[in-house]
């Protein structure tokens, strides 16, 4: 499980070595599609996030209370188990010390507490002794409060839904499937709660921010089938981007959209791209000076003056990757602990505690948790820079597939859409 908010500085190879691309967003990291490890060369655990992904749709409840406000969905905190087995490095150390690396999100102390509250399982039986040496082929379980960070209010469109393919238009602001704080708000969690759809193969991948088409296979056969594509190299994904400024007409493979004339301060550009990643259109729309309208990462002055036009930082490359990571974090997690809480917790970690009785349902478990930090915090209102950039996938095509969507609003109305986002 990757730690939100961590950054990662990937160097581009080739042409563009001089550019840096960050990795903010937690959904970046758990995705095990081979379209993903063949765009940056990054292997992860080839079927870890699958694997995980099924075992939390399992677990999460289905009907989980929600409120918009604003335009923004707010889904009630609830009661889940986070179940893992013991890996390799783990074995032979403790249990509260392993736990406690993976959920650095946490209070310091939340670890030994919630051991000693009896919410640890070891091959299903409770563990409430801190001292728990892990061992090989152990499985752990874990009954937590889960807080899941906010999306938009929109609906996920259906493009096309046959025997093999389900295709859907994706809105900004979800990632594609469990990640970090992120699970019921998925675009799997949402189509499996509001639609009742499961059993999806995720084929590609969109990051959290940007909007357009996703396709799933509802078969082995054509998930297969599709990543063959994949791997000749036979498809072509068709963007559509609104950047800052007026772009001139020549630039490749950024190019002004023919049916936008741009509204002197923006334009709306067409980007055909030959890998997945979004982040190349983004950091490719920064080098040039025109980076894309609310992107919160590649359009800041954080960049410099130029805001990266150019690769003109005026900084290292780990300098930037500070200032950039803390202004993340900052403008987007502000919270306030509430007074009390972190004093509670050491005395719970130091001293003597009376644990739960073992396996409470989840329907019999309290609204709030006590010892839960998201429970104890103050949390400053999402901007909606947040949710969504402009950046859309209006077309994906391969060999025997062709999808389209129709052009997001912002595409259509340059002067209706908001620049609040601009940091
Ligand atoms: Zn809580």
């Amino acid at each position: 499980m990757i730690e939100e908010g961590k950054t990662e500085t990937i160097r581009e190879e080739g042409n563009d070595s001089q550019k840096v691309q960050l990795d903010l967003e937690d959904e970046e990291k758990e995705s095990s599609t081979s379209e993903q490890q063949k765009d940056i060369g990054l292997k992860r655990g080839s079927t870890g996030g699958k694997e995980k992904e099924i075992e939390r749709a399992d677990d999460t409840p289905m009907n989980v209370g929600y409120k918009i406000v604003d335009g923004i969905r707010y889904l009630d905190p609830y009661w889940a188990p986070w179940r893992t087995r013991t890996k390799g490095r783990w074995i032979g150390r403790k249990l509260v010390e392993c736990f406690a690396q993976e959920f650095l999100s946490a209070n310091k102390h939340y670890a030994v507490v919630a051991a000693k509250l009896g919410r640890m399982y070891v091959n299903g039986k409770q563990i409430t002794d801190t001292d728990y040496v892990l061992k090989n082929g152990d499985s752990i379980e874990h009954w937590g409060h889960r807080h899941e960070h906010p999306i938009l209010d929109c609906q996920i469109k259906f493009v096309a839904d046959t025997e093999d393919l389900l295709v859907v238009d994706k809105p900004a602001s979800l990632p594609v499937h469990s990640c970090g704080q992120y699970s019921l708000h998925t675009v799997l969690g949402m189509l499996r709660t509001q639609h009742n759809i499961t059993g999806l193969r995720v084929l590609h991948r969109l990051d959290r921010t940007t909007s357009g088409i996703l396709m799933f296979a509802k078969n082995y056969r054509t998930d297969l089938e599709f990543k063959e594509t994949l791997k000749k190299g036979h498809w072509v994904k068709e963007y559509v981007c609104k950047v800052d400024g007026v772009f001139p007409e020549e630039e490749i493979p950024l190019q002004p959209a023919n049916w936008n004339v741009g509204d002197g301060k923006t334009s709306v550009l067409k980007a055909v791209i030959d890998t997945g990643r979004t982040h190349q259109i983004r950091v490719h729309a920064q080098f040039l000076g025109h980076p894309i309208v609310g992107d919160q990462i590649y359009n800041s002055d954080a960049w410099g003056p130029t805001r990266g036009k150019d690769a003109d930082y005026q900084k290292n490359y780990e300098e930037l990757g500070v200032i950039i990571r803390d202004r993340h974090k900052m403008e987007n997690w502000l919270e306030e602990v509430l007074p009390g809480y972190e004093e509670m917790m050491e005395r719970m970690a130091t001293g003597e505690v009376t644990p739960e009785p073992p396996f409470i349902p989840r329907e019999q478990r309290p609204e709030k948790d006590s010892v839960c930090l998201s429970c104890n915090v103050i949390k400053k209102p999402p901007s909606r820079a947040h949710f969504s950039l402009n950046l859309h996938c209006l077309k994906y095509e391969t060999e025997k597939w062709s999808y389209e969507t129709e052009l997001p609003d912002w595409a259509i109305e340059p002067h209706k859409i908001s620049n609040e986002a601009d940091s």
